[in-house]
């Protein structure tokens, strides 16, 4: 038995996974959930699982339920999740958004708990520290994304010696048949659109302008412990190859599947198991796979990403809160699609972020509030 914790259950991977759960309830028990602003749908939830421990987003929105779990509630509530610990084998599925996702799975694995790791931004603010404290604390974290999850697929039983090269597939986001021009004047309904993924609004945006593929290969460098120039994203519209791993005597490995988080998250959950699962499942008739170059032109956000990892130290923490700010613009209305990319390039150009030694998690994420707080000061009035 594996005794399970979710944050961000209401959420497109938090709904995923425990549709997956249901699929084996003599395996899997929900022991601690966060819910959303959805309130009907976190009742739901709710009395469904009966978790021992709930936390609710905001105190306001704390209702009756009709047993006695702890409640807690807000970010310090998500801690309190982390912290919560009574069984042995204990897993936290992080599918928040954003850097309030990094904190509460620092309280986890120092807690003991494995991590299912569908929040990446926390591997992009602080992916070394984390991967510091995987291994002080002696605890497993495996990741929920199609790609790394791919990667994972693929490097099993192979030594890491003998990798040449990752290839991380992109579908092209929203716009993939728009040139640059074309962005002009598009509206968040159109970005909002993905072709091939169902996924939470941020990080259909961050598809769109391909900061997403950028973070991913910042997730796939510390996850895999290969160097950026080892790195590739690759356009790939149908999103049935999900990365590939390139080795040193010219084979390549690949891992394909439909276009379902529920394999990912099945896959961390059951590791290393492929269980039953029902998902639909790839069917080659008549089907033709393309493959392309990204241009960093088309896709500048892809190159930022670059740029803030090789400047690194505050740089990334930068990238991700200018990120989080422009998107949470752009999703309101408040600045248009192309405006996006220029407020993060603003934003790791600037030298007022450099330093000489390695910043502390508390140093990146006060860092990552004034950045946030200075553009959405800064750019909120203009449209
Ligand atoms: P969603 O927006 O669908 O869901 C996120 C959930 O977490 C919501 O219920 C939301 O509540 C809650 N939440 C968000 N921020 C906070 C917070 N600060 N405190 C408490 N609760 C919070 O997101 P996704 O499921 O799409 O994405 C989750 C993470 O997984 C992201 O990091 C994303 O990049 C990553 N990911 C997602 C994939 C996908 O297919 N969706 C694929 C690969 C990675 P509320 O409703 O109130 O906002
Ligand atoms: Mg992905």
């Amino acid at each position: 038995m594996k005794y399970i914790y979710i944050l961000g259950a209401c959420g497109s991977i938090g709904t995923q996974t425990l549709d997956v759960i249901d699929q084996y309830p003599e395996e899997y028990k929900v022991i601690g959930l966060s819910v959303g602003s959805d309130l009907i749908l976190s009742k739901k939830i709710i009395e469904k699982y009966k978790p021992e421990i709930v936390c609710f987003r905001k105190e306001e929105h704390i209702f009756s339920i009709s047993y006695a779990p702890k409640v807690v509630y807000g970010d310090e509530g998500l801690l309190e999740i982390a912290r919560y610990q009574r069984y042995e084998n204990e897993w936290l599925v992080n599918a928040l958004v954003g850097v309030a996702g990094l904190m509460p799975t620092v309280e986890a694995i120092r807690n003991g708990k494995n991590i299912a790791l569908a929040n990446k931004e926390t591997l992009v603010v602080a992916g070394d520290i984390i991967k510091e404290y995987v291994r002080k604390y002696k605890v497993t974290l495996l990741p929920i994304d199609s790609e790394h999850s791919a990667i994972l697929q693929c490097l099993r039983r192979e030594s890491d010696r003998e990798i040449e090269k990752l290839y991380i597939t992109a579908s092209g986001g929203s716009f993939r048949n728009f040139t640059r021009e074309e962005l002009n004047g598009v509206t968040v309904e159109d970005a909002l659109r993905h072709p091939n993924w169902s996924m939470g609004p941020k990080i259909t945006i961050d598809s769109a302008t391909m900061m997403n593929k950028g973070f991913e290969v910042i997730e796939a460098h510390y996850l895999f412990d290969i160097p950026y120039e080892n790195i590739e994203a690759i356009y790939h519209p149908e999103s049935m190859v999900h990365s590939c791993v390139e080795f040193k005597d010219g084979s390549i490995k690949a891992q394909l599947g439909v276009s379902d988080m529920r394999i990912p998250i099945s896959y961390a959950l059951a590791y290393p198991q492929h269980r039953a699962l029902a998902v639909k499942h790839v069917s080659f008739k008549a089907c033709t796979l393309h493959f392309d170059d990204l241009s960093m032109e088309r896709y500048p956000c892809l190159s930022y990403a670059f740029l803030a990892a090789k400047k690194g130290g505050l740089y990334l923490a930068v990238l991700n809160a200018s990120n989080e700010a422009a998107v949470h613009l752009f999703l309101q209305g408040r600045i248009p699609f192309l405006k996006i990319e220029q407020i993060i390039y603003e934003e790791i150009c600037s030298e007022v972020y450099e330093r000489s030694y390695t910043p502390s998690l508390e140093e990146r994420i006060s860092v990552g509030k004034s950045v946030f707080a200075k553009i959405i000061k800064e750019y909120g009035e203009i449209l």
